[in-house]
């Protein structure tokens, strides 16, 4: 047990432990020689449909409040489920929130910029101001002159990079879900093979890498990049887990082989899906009733697809698909599924 709420303060936000649900008809549906599990992430919380965000800022509103911060300042693409997760928690513990949202998806829907996740956003209360700049994962100026307009006019920011994830304890929120799975397993007296996540901001990853360490599964960890910069995600999932394990004191190294990264789904661009994105969003949307979207989780259901397909995992695995939510962003893409 890596006891992570034991060293560093956690304020919950989170329903708790999130459920594991059998995907029995997709997996019957793709051959019936591995058996597939969700671990649904995206119901993890009741703030506005929650998502993997939220793990990460139950270990950063307690540094928040330590430093009598009045308001959260982040930034994210114009649909990013983490600005989105942060309105949300900032009108739960009563903060003010401000959003950067940049142009980082080149996909041109009619209602883009006024449904889904930015939507939720405003009606939350958050001061949004849309910056037209490209994609990129890294420390952006835009970000930055918002802190520092935040001061200027008298508030004190809480600085949260993007995805909540190239901070002090960006890491900590996900560091503890190999344990919650671990005991999961014993509950259902079963152990996952491979654990599939999709990859961006790599905080996530990086966290389940550390966590299923402990019991030699980092490399069973398949990050699927959603990026579409994968050299920059891979990096920053290393850098990450490495702080991280530091932070915890275990005393471990890791290297870029216990970064399991897959490149092959994240075509055509950051938040823009391909035919076969969409394709996996409709089959598992078909048979299972379960939603993913054209940015994140449509492409990690895609990658997981096909590695069945193609046979990469031995008959007999249990695969675990990490949910990690997102669905409020396929609003945004409204023509595009205008027939389902
Ligand atoms: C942010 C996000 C991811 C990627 O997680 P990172 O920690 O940024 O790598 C995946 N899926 C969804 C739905 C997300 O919102």
């Amino acid at each position: 047990m890596l006891n992570v709420e034991q060293k560093f303060p956690r304020y919950p936000l989170t329903f708790g432990p999130t459920p594991i649900e059998k995907l029995e008809r997709l997996s019957r549906h793709l051959g019936g020689e591995v058996e597939i599990y969700a671990k649904r992430e995206d119901c993890n919380s009741g703030l506005a449909f929650g998502g993997n965000k939220v793990r990460k800022l139950e270990y950063m509103v307690p540094d928040a409040i330590a430093q009598n911060c009045d308001t959260l300042v982040t930034i994210g693409g114009v649909q990013s489920n983490h600005t989105r997760q942060v309105a949300a928690v900032a009108a739960k513990i009563g903060m003010k929130c401000r959003l950067v949202q940049e142009s980082w998806v080149p996909f041109n829907d009619a209602v883009y910029d006024r449904v889904g996740n930015i939507l939720m956003s405003r009606v939350m209360g958050a001061q949004i101001e849309l910056v037209d700049e490209g994609f990129d994962i890294g420390v952006r100026e835009s970000w930055e002159r918002a802190l520092e307009d935040v001061k200027e006019k008298g508030g004190k920011p809480y600085a949260i990079p993007a995805g909540a994830s190239d901070h002090p304890l960006g890491g900590l929120g996900f560091a503890g879900f190999a344990d919650e799975v671990r005991q999961q397993e014993a509950e259902l007296g079963l152990t996952f093979d491979y654990i599939i996540v999709c990859s961006v901001t790599g905080s996530t990853q990086a966290c389940m890498i550390v966590g299923f360490a402990a019991d030699g599964r980092a490399q069973k960890v398949i990050g699927i990049d959603a990026s579409g910069t994968p050299e920059q995600t891979r990096a920053q999932v290393l850098k990450i887990a490495q702080n991280t394990a530091d932070k915890l004191e275990l005393g471990q190294e890791f290297t870029l082989d216990d970064v399991v990264l897959n490149t092959d789904y994240a075509y055509p661009a950051y938040g823009v899906p391909s035919d076969e994105t969409n394709d996996a969003i409709r089959l598992s949307a078909r048979l299972e009733g379960m939603m993913t979207d054209p940015v994140y989780e449509g492409k990690s259901m895609q990658g997981m697809i096909d590695l069945v397909r193609k046979g990469h995992f031995a008959k007999g695995s249990n695969i675990l698909y990490a949910h990690l939510g997102g669905v409020p962003a396929i609003n945004g893409y409204s023509y595009l599924y205008r027939n389902g």
